[in-house]
């Protein structure tokens, strides 16, 4: 026995002896059988949630400290396990947001990954993880028609990630020396008032500021009023700005609005001719809906799959815009969201490798690695310095399901919605639709008769839709005590509708409906309905009783 014979006892084998990986999948077992033993289909939690006192974290913070002594792995597998009860777990309760259930394969592309712990930096310390980068790299750009011999692409942290990097290489290529003299001060930004918040951000973080970050209007299916981009491009233009970057946002995250890609590219191609400007840096935001590209070369004519017709025109509907990411100077895949892959799985695609030179660092800032006569992957572009091989789960995915596998899953998404929507409406007298058919629906009920066509067309009044926000408010309060059963979601800012009588436009609070897991099938749509439908009926007897 050496010293170091206890703590060897920790890590895995080195040698790959049984006895070492006996231990290991002694602990895994443990821990699939207790989480399987948590798991009811009637609840959205695992086993009984813990009671979260206004002090709870408080208590955490008193008590936690390392222990002398470390514990016995069976104790330490108890302890995780601990923290996994009253987990939100993803089943066919589950419609609130863009929550994964990660597949299968990718759970064990990850377990891969971190049990060789390649460092996705560099190949010479992660060639597994640079090869699946690499490969899935080409293999998406082929899907969204980038040609994989020019494209580029890298995982990162989210589709945040993604557009925090394509506004550093958007300000990189109109001005090469901004990296070492900062950025000018009077570069802009373009996107649809419904994107997300990302944008927000890394107009914060470049230094570009909130202000130069300008929000277009929304037309009525939720994407950007081309009308209202070209108008505020060319006032940036006539007070001396630049137009730098537009976030084409491609499903917004609450309602699935889709930009026009290939119009808001005519527009700023004309824009750049007219005034001589550098090209505009396009984006495309897929986070949300890039999966959707996966019907790109769908044969709707001899419907392979057998999808129904309703399904299918909204798939059409879909190609004809997702289609034109293409045009797109980078876009992103999140497969933790609607691919069904654990967080954080997000590829950043560029269209153009040659960008990746505007930020690439210069050898001489890189003495530990990479630029040496071995291993020729090197990713010194990235804003992360180690990376972890989230590719792996991503390659694992795309291998297990395969493009049918994945056609099948959001084909599913869609059939649900519709059929959520139509029984629903059939079934509660008081509510609206009030988005696109999509894997969301955002749904609004009303104290009395459904107005939503009133509402839309701005012919209420500021204290009407005040009333109808602070009813759906209330509502979703009780929807959210009750999330143990079904739990929905909801957004305070479906959009932006002006009343008759301010001049100001106010946001539409709606509950959200996200059918995001395989096992949310069309036979569970009456459920869904049915809870809503009970818990309104209550709901709408006290709120009588307040009016009263
Ligand atoms: C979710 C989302 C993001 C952020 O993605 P993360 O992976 O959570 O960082 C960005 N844009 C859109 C449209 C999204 O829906």
């Amino acid at each position: 026995m050496t010293a170091m014979n206890d703590i060897q006892k920790l890590f895995p084998s080195i040698d790959g002896n049984e006895n070492q990986r006996e231990e290991l999948i002694k602990s895994m077992k443990q821990i699939l059988t207790e989480i399987d033993g948590l798991k009811d289909p009637s609840k959205l939690t695992l086993g009984e949630m813990p009671e979260y006192t206004e002090d709870y974290y408080n208590r955490i913070v008193e008590q936690a400290i390392v222990p002398e002594m470390g514990l016995s792995m069976d104790n330490t597998v108890q302890k995780l396990l601990d923290l996994v009860k009253g987990h939100r777990y993803v089943n066919q309760n589950y419609v609130a947001n863009a929550a994964p259930l990660p597949n299968t394969a990718s759970l064990l592309g990850n377990l891969i990954m971190v049990l060789v712990n390649g460092n996705n930096l560099w190949d010479v310390e992660g060639p597994a993880a640079a090869t699946a980068e690499v490969e899935v790299t080409s293999m998406l750009s082929k899907i969204i028609g980038y040609d994989a011999n020019a494209s580029a692409g890298f995982t990162t942290w989210g589709g945040q990630g993604a557009v925090f990097q394509s506004l550093r290489l958007a300000i990189a290529r109109y001005d090469i020396e901004s990296n070492r003299k900062g950025i000018p001060q009077n570069l802009y930004c373009f996107c649809s008032e419904l994107s997300h918040y990302s944008l927000y951000k890394s107009v914060e973080a470049t230094g570009i500021g909130v202000d130069n970050m300008i929000r277009v209007k929304v037309k009525d299916d939720h994407s950007m009023d081309l009308e209202d981009l070209k108008e505020k491009m060319n006032q940036v233009i006539e007070d001396g700005g630049i137009p730098l970057y537009v976030l084409a946002t491609m499903g917004t995250t609450d309602t699935f609005g889709i930009d026009d890609i290939a119009e808001v590219k005519r527009i700023t191609e004309k824009l750049e001719q007219e005034n001589g400007l550098k090209p505009i840096y396009i984006h495309a935001d897929s986070a949300m809906g890039g999966m959707y590209t996966f019907f790109n070369d769908y044969d709707f004519e001899n419907n392979p799959l057998h999808l129904d017709e309703d399904t299918c025109d909204v798939l059409m509907g879909y190609v004809q815009k997702f289609r034109n990411i293409r045009i797109a100077d980078s876009m992103v895949f999140d497969f933790h969201k609607l691919g069904q892959t654990p967080y954080i799985t997000s590829l950043f695609l560029i269209k153009d490798k040659e960008y990746l030179q505007y930020v690439d660092l210069d050898v001489s800032e890189t003495p530990y690695v990479g630029n040496r006569g071995y291993g020729s992957y090197h990713t010194s572009y990235t804003l992360e310095c180690s990376r972890m091989g989230s590719a792996m789960a991503i390659y694992a995915s795309l291998l297990a399901f395969g493009v049918e596998g994945y056609q099948r899953l959001l084909a599913n998404y869609i059939r649900v919605n519709i059929a959520f929507r139509n029984t629903l409406t059939s079934e509660v007298p008081n509510v609206a639709l009030t988005n696109e058919i999509s894997p969301i629906t955002t749904f609004r009920f009303y104290p009395e008769e459904r107005k939503w066509s009133d509402e839309r067309n701005g012919n209420l009044t500021l204290e009407e839709m005040t009333e109808i926000n602070q009813f759906n408010d209330a509502f979703a309060e009780v929807l959210g005590m009750e999330r143990d059963t079904i739990f929905f979601g909801n957004t305070k800012k479906q959009r932006l509708i002006k009343p008759i009588d301010v001049d100001q436009r106010i946001p539409v609070y709606a509950h959200k409906f996200f059918s995001i897991s395989p096992y949310t099938t069309l036979e569970e749509v009456d459920r869904y309905v049915e809870f809503l439908k009970e818990h309104m009926a209550l709901f709408l007897k006290t709120h009588e009783r307040i009016l009263v």
